[in-house]
């Protein structure tokens, strides 16, 4: 227990499960006592969520409700969050989707509809965020989102949230330039693979998961634990000379041929 986030406002986006990486980065922000505020989607992610913040002994939490594939609902979230707090000083993006059946076989074959649904949802969810965060976060501040290797190399399977990924960290780095000025980084963490059941969507993952642990330098899987670590650090003061990153933490994967 440290207090590294102490007195800041903090968004996190995307815990649906206790597997969820959202979900490790918000344990580990609680522990060094950010004020959190979440959004879910669906419901069934709001009564986890409200099950563990019990677990976590947080009083009054604060729950909203925001799908992210519309700019209203995502106005509407906001307008929510500036009920709650005056200031946001970090938002966490933990959030991607793409259909099943467009995550394995031949990315040729990716239908026009699942390429938008797969770039809406996991990549222009962040632009929308980003441009509603904005005039909250007036004291400077951190965003981050999730990316994957698949962004910058073909992984089978991967396909079209490999596509979506890459522009992702493209925008993350047209964000970091229009955030500058404002003392607002803009980050990527690009995460080894994790069970959980965004990955386990992805034809074959578990193939994947078997040829990771024996080529990769360090020889095991990384664990939440060490993304949210990482979170927390571009998050906290220590992280505030780092905008327009894509930090990989996947146990050296991303450096072996
Ligand atoms: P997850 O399934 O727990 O999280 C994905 C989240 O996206 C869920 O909370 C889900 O509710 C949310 N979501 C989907 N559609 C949404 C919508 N329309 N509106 C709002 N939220 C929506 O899985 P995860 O692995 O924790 O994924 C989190 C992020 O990490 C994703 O961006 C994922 O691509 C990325 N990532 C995961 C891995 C991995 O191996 N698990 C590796 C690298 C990057």
């Amino acid at each position: 227990m440290g207090s590294m986030l102490k007195n800041k406002n903090i968004l996190v986006m995307g815990v649906a499960n206790k597997w969820s990486i959202a979900w490790g980065i918000a344990k580990k922000f609680i522990e060094e006592e950010a004020n959190l505020i979440f959004t879910y989607f669906g419901e069934k992610s709001k009564a986890n969520l409200e099950k563990f913040l019990v677990e976590e002994e947080i009083d009054n939490p604060c729950l909203i409700s925001c799908d992210v594939s519309t700019d209203e609902n995502i106005e509407k979230a906001f307008s929510q969050i500036k009920e709650r707090v005056d200031v946001l000083h970090g938002v966490v993006h933990s959030i991607a989707f793409a259909n099943k059946d467009e995550l394995q076989g031949y990315y040729y074959n990716t239908s026009r509809e699942g390429y938008l649904l797969a770039q809406d949802i996991s990549s222009y969810s962040l632009v929308a965020v980003s441009r509603n965060a904005k005039p909250l976060m007036t004291e400077g501040g951190s965003i981050i989102t999730l990316s994957y290797l698949g962004a910058e190399r073909a992984v089978t399977n991967y396909n079209v949230m490999g596509v979506a990924k890459a522009a992702l960290e493209a925008s993350v780095r047209y964000l970091a330039v229009d955030m500058g000025e404002d003392n607002i980084t803009v980050n990527s963490i690009s995460a080894g693979p994790i069970k959980t059941t965004s990955a386990k969507g992805v034809r074959g993952f578990s193939t994947l998961l078997k040829g990771f642990e024996k080529r990769v330098p360090m020889k095991r899987f990384v664990k939440t634990e060490e993304v949210a670590n990482t979170a927390l650090f571009l998050c906290s003061d220590l992280g505030t000379g780092i905008t327009g990153e894509n930090i990989h933490v996947d146990c050296g994967y991303h450096i072996v041929g």
